[in-house]
Parts: structure tokens; C-alpha cells; sequence
């Protein structure tokens, strides 16, 4: 048992160290199910002979509306992203809306209508809601829970403990533009125009990957921690040491100066539209020309693979020909990223 005075931190909201440690002591020990104990985007379970994809998340984004997109777009296409991460076609969504009072009726309708807009890009239907108003100061402007459902189909089986040695790793994207994206608008940094969100609904890349191959073996989408948090969460979920090349890593001339600039790490840095996939190394260019022919993965490359030995830790392979270890995030980077 923990101290009484112990309390929440930032940190612990990170997708970091302090986050995994919250849910393995405090939240996991209460609920005994197997399917949550696989820690995966989204719970898969049968439901008669259908297979069923179900997840949910919250949106606290600060700004609620940036270059790239807002609050509204962010909560569909993260819970289209986490349905699509296990194999799942997104189908039916649900959304809570927890708004502080005085918050402006016109702001609440941009924001509904780029939901509807961002549900018909995704092909998902909004089915059912909530809505909450609390007292001034009681939130800060507008949180958003979404939940969404999905259908898996038979043969599909993506998992973070699906990993094996060999996989190559696939992202399909440049990365860390959301979080400096969401940084450069709240700290009215003044870095490039250019800087925007990568928030995108990958279902649609999912469908493509999956049509070439059945040997995806494991998605993530890269959102709080980043790619090194993903990494590690894989690496340890599926007991393996994955080795990854700095000199791969997608990233345009103007976030990677931000980060730079600012001291940031950009594997550390959140990403809204991109997914990390595990494939057998024979697929792995087929699923790579798949990917580069949809608008989401044009940028697509191979970063890394799955490594003999060293299990349960990653490594980068830097650009002078070193090789260093790449860690959970520890700290709190960018609270509200999402
Ligand atoms: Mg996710």
C-alpha cells in the first residue's frame, strides 16, 4: 500500500514510466479480466461468431483548436486509430461532451461540425452521447470521451505481444508533428505556419495493409510518449529487443529544427496519424508498397526490426554509427497533448 498523501502528477497522465506503473499497482489489480490484461488499443471479444473491437478514450487537448485540427477531429479519428490498431473496421461511436460553463455556443458548433465531418472521412456513425455542463472553472472549456466499437475480421489476430524476432517495424509517416504542431500554437511559439497536426483517421491504411497480408503481427499508434514509448510497450508486451536506425526516421526539415530548438527528443514527441507495424520480413515490402499508395502513408519507410537476444529493451542505432538505448519517457513533456 502506497502512502495516504501520495498523489497524482502530471507525469502520471504521460503515457510514460509513471503511467505504466499507475495502472499495473493501482488500476489493474482491481479488474481481473483477460482481455483488459492484454493492454492493447482496443479489447477484442466475441460476441456471438462476430468478433468485436471496443475502446475508449478522453480529449483534454490544450488548444482545442490548432493547425491540423481540433479537439472534435482528435476524438473520432484517436478512437477510429485505436480500433483500426487492433485490425478492427471502426463502425459505430459514441460521445460525452463535459463542457464548463460559459463556454461558446459558437465554439461548441465548429467543434460538432468538424465531428461530423471527421465521422463521414472515417466512415463511422455517431449512435449515442452525454452531455455535461460544470461550473466555471470546474473544466477547463470542453473535454471529450469518446467510445467506439468495431468489427474484427476472421483470420485477423494484431497484438502488442504478437512481435517476433525478424518483424520489420513500419511507421508511415513523418514524426512528432502533432506535438510540436500543439506546442507551437499554445506557447504561440512562432515556429513555421508549415507545423501542423498529423491527426488522420488510419482505418483506411489498416484496410490497405491487411489486403496484401496476414502477417501484420502488431500495430500502435505512436500518440502520448511517442514512438519510444510505443517501442517499449511492444518490446515488453512481446519479450523482444527491437533495434531501430536514426538515419530511417521520417521527419520534415522544420520539426526536426523545433525540436532541436526546443530540446525535445522527437521520438518522444506525440504523433495523432501515425501507426508502428510489426510484419514478417517477408511481407514487409508488400505491406510498404501497400502503404505508400494511400494518402496516409506516402512517407512510409522501415525504421527497424526485431532483434535476437536483448529482450525487452530498444535500441537506436544513430547516424555516426553508435548504439544507445532508447527508454520509456520518465517525465512529463507536453501535459494535454490529447
Ligand atoms: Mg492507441
Amino acid at each position: 500500500m502506497k502512502k495516504n498523501s501520495e498523489r497524482i502528477l502530471l507525469a502520471h497522465g504521460s503515457g510514460g514510466k509513471l503511467m505504466q506503473e499507475l495502472i499495473q499497482e493501482s488500476i489493474l489489480p482491481n479488474f481481473k479480466s483477460p482481455i483488459l490484461k492484454k493492454l492493447n488499443d482496443s479489447a477484442v471479444f466475441s460476441l456471438g461468431n462476430k468478433r468485436i473491437a471496443y475502446t475508449t478514450d478522453s480529449y483534454v487537448v490544450n488548444p482545442i483548436f490548432f493547425p491540423g485540427g481540433d479537439i472534435g477531429s482528435l476524438a473520432v479519428w484517436g478512437t477510429v486509430n485505436d480500433l483500426a490498431m487492433v485490425g478492427a473496421q471502426p463502425l459505430y461511436l459514441t460521445l460525452s461532451l463535459i463542457i464548463e460553463e460559459g463556454f461558446l455556443r459558437s465554439d461548441l458548433d465548429r467543434i460538432l461540425f468538424s465531428i461530423k465531418r471527421a465521422c463521414r472521412k472515417a466512415d463511422i456513425e455517431v449512435v449515442g452521447g452525454d452531455l455535461k455542463v460544470v461550473e466555471k472553472g470546474s473544466a477547463d472549456k470542453i473535454f471529450i470521451n469518446s467510445s467506439g466499437v468495431g468489427m474484427v475480421s476472421k483470420g485477423v489476430n494484431i497484438s502488442a505481444c504478437g512481435a517476433r524476432a525478424g518483424d520489420k517495424v513500419i511507421i508511415n509517416g513523418y514524426m512528432a508533428e502533432h506535438g510540436i504542431a500543439i506546442l507551437n500554437e499554445r506557447e504561440n511559439l512562432k515556429f513555421s505556419t508549415k507545423i501542423k497536426s498529423d491527426s488522420a483517421p488510419l482505418n483506411g491504411l489498416v484496410k490497405d495493409m491487411l489486403s496484401v497480408s496476414r502477417s501484420v503481427h502488431t500495430m500502435r499508434d505512436p500518440t502520448r510518449g511517442g514512438v519510444a514509448a510505443v517501442l517499449n510497450e511492444i518490446a515488453q508486451a512481446s519479450n523482444v529487443g527491437i533495434l531501430v536506425y536514426e538515419d530511417k526516421l521520417p521527419m520534415t526539415e522544420v520539426v526536426k529544427g523545433a525540436c532541436e530548438m526546443l530540446g525535445f527528443d522527437p521520438l518522444y514527441v506525440a504523433n495523432e496519424g501515425k501507426l508502428l507495424a510489426f510484419v514478417s520480413p517477408e511481407d514487409a515490402e508488400t505491406v510498404l508498397e501497400s502503404m505508400r499508395k494511400n494518402p496516409y502513408g506516402r512517407k512510409s519507410q522501415i525504421i527497424g526490426e526485431v532483434v535476437r537476444g536483448s529482450k525487452r529493451t530498444v535500441f537506436l542505432k544513430t547516424s555516426i554509427g553508435g548504439t544507445r538505448i532508447i527508454d520509456m519517457p520518465s517525465g512529463e513533456q507536453l501535459p494535454r497533448i490529447c
